[in-house]
């Protein structure tokens, strides 16, 4: 694979992630603040239901940005394409599907996302 053009993936990725945060993290400021907490119980449940689902969101983009970082650290280290849990080099196909991925999929499959 073109590392230049891989580079080029990512940073475009990367882009197109951190704009996506930025618009969930980004919420206009609560006019009433503290205030709504005297309002009846439904508006909250809702309105914490939804800071649940946006800051779960938020995350998981987060993580997203992180493992693309991780992808951009590798090609600088000429690790690239190999799996930072086992060593083990990652099929192309799955590099190919998703070039940012740092992990072959058995230790992907494995849980914890770090
Ligand atoms: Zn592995």
């Amino acid at each position: 694979m073109d590392p230049d053009r891989l580079r080029r993936t990512l940073a475009a990725r990367r882009r197109q992630l951190t704009d996506e945060l930025a618009r969930l993290t980004e919420r206009p400021a609560d006019p009433v603040g503290n205030l709504s907490f005297g309002k009846r119980i439904g508006d909250g449940t809702n309105e914490a239901v939804d800071r649940i689902n946006t800051t779960a969101a938020a995350r998981s983009i987060a993580a997203s940005i992180a493992e693309l970082d991780r992808a951009v650290a590798k090609l600088d280290e000429g690790t690239y394409g190999r799996c930072d849990r086992c060593g083990r080099s990652i099929p192309l196909e799955r590099l190919e599907a998703r070039p940012w991925t740092s992990r072959c999929v058995e230790c992907s499959r494995l849980g914890d996302s770090a």
